[in-house]
């Protein structure tokens, strides 16, 4: 079975690999591997603190996603001897004053009404757990087992064990699709070349609709929601686990890293393909940030990035078959993708195989939209 991939994040990349490690033969095309979202984004782990109404199958996805992190990122570190900074430690949520606490009360309500383990915590006693947090913080939740993981660690790894298992890395743009008898056979590069295959996986996040020859039917409903980050470094512990806040409704997050850094985000903006960072985006980060920890200010500056989620039109990913046979779409993870990865995988290499597909993939196949496709 010969597969091309287009797009290596850590979507294309953990595909790559699974199906590799299925006996496939992969190519891998992307002219700047992992230089898309995955290499902006902070790496929550958290499918029970991002839990919105309606969205029940995603959370479902989410949790498969998470409890198979453990096992991924095992079996990844032993194989390339890289690390990926994951980490188990919960995720706390703080609100900053009664009308965020009333928000996280009703999530607590839904998240006991679906059987998700989460502690209400008073004010003290989210300071006992992160004493840098601000007297006035009036109380919150603890997902004990959500946690982060280092997406700048995660897609070297990802990329090296590729390179182990044999995955072919082409280092250009796919111009298209190449279709013969009406069916996907392969890839054209931007130079023309083809790149011939049994499959295809478009997985190039919010890039997927641009690629010529995709018949009318498969073009993919993805669009790019931007989002700006700021990263701090401490030479001291400053907060133990990801802590997230609602500050008078604004919703921040801070995730630090065993090295010291800390990742404050993110802003949500729909802009098109704008990449530039703002004065105002920056100012919102930091305004709130420092409502809930003081102290941030003390802390060295070191990078602001912004990066474009892969967003669908109701927030979840597009995994499976498309009108055209032979063309799969891996895509529209949105703010999900990091946590995403480990079961993405499991089902985009299960049916790039043609193995058994597992159960909680249903809800996420791309003809529900098939009105919407173009
Ligand atoms: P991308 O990472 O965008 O990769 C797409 C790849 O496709 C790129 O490498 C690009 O070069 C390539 N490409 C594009 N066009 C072509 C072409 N024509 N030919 C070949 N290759 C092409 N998720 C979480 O789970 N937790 C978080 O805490 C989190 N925080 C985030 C914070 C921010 C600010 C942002 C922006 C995102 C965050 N996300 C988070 C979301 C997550 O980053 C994305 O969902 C995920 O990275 C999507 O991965 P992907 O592989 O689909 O796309």
């Amino acid at each position: 079975m010969e597969i091309v991939i287009i797009g290596a994040g850590v979507i294309g990349l953990a595909t790559a690999w699974r199906a590799a490690a299925g006996g496939a033969a992969v190519t891998l095309v992307d002219p700047a591997p992992a230089s898309g979202a995955s290499s902006v984004a902070a790496g929550m782990l958290t499918p029970v603190s991002e839990l919105t109404y309606g969205e029940e199958p995603l959370l479902r996805l989410g949790l498969a996603s998470r409890d198979r992190y453990g096992a991924f990122v095992a079996e990844l570190e032993e194989l390339t001897g890289l690390g990926t900074g994951h980490r188990t430690d919960g995720i706390l949520e703080v609100a900053f004053d009664a009308d965020d606490l009333t928000y996280l009360d009703d999530l607590r309500r839904f998240q006991d009404e679906l059987g998700i383990p989460a502690e209400a915590l008073t004010g003290r006693e989210c300071r006992r757990l992160e004493p840098m947090l601000a007297p006035g913080v009036r109380g919150g939740l603890l997902a004990p087992e959500d946690g982060s993981i280092d997406p700048r660690r995660l897609a070297p790894a990802l990329l090296a064990a590729c390179e182990r298992l044999g995955v072919r890395l082409v280092r250009r743009r796919a111009a298209g699709i190449l279709v013969e008898r009406d069916a996907a056979a392969g890839v054209r590069l931007d130079d023309g070349t083809p790149v011939r295959a049994d499959k295809v996986l478009l997985a190039a996040g919010p890039w997927s609709d641009g690629l010529e020859g995709l018949p009318p039917g498969t073009v993919p409903p993805v669009r790019p929601v931007k989002g700006q980050v700021i990263r701090l470094r401490t030479a001291v512990p400053f907060i133990q686990r990801s802590t997230r806040g609602l500050v008078r409704g604004s919703s921040v997050y801070l995730v630090p890293r065993a090295d010291g850094e800390i990742v404050v985000g993110a802003t949500q903006e729909e802009l098109g393909f704008d990449t530039r960072v703002t004065a105002g985006g920056l100012w919102e980060l930091l305004r709130d940030a420092r409502e809930l920890l003081p102290g941030i200010t003390e802390l060295e500056f070191t990078e602001v990035s912004a990066g474009l989620r892969p967003g669908s039109p109701d927030n979840a990913p597009m995994m499976g078959p498309t009108a055209l046979p032979g063309l799969l779409l891996g895509t529209g993870h949105f703010r999900n993708g990091i946590l995403l990865t480990p079961v993405s995988a499991d089902i985009l290499a299960a049916m790039l195989l043609d193995g058994p597909v597992p159960d909680v993939a249903r809800p996420f196949s791309p003809d529900r939209f098939s009105s919407e496709v173009h």
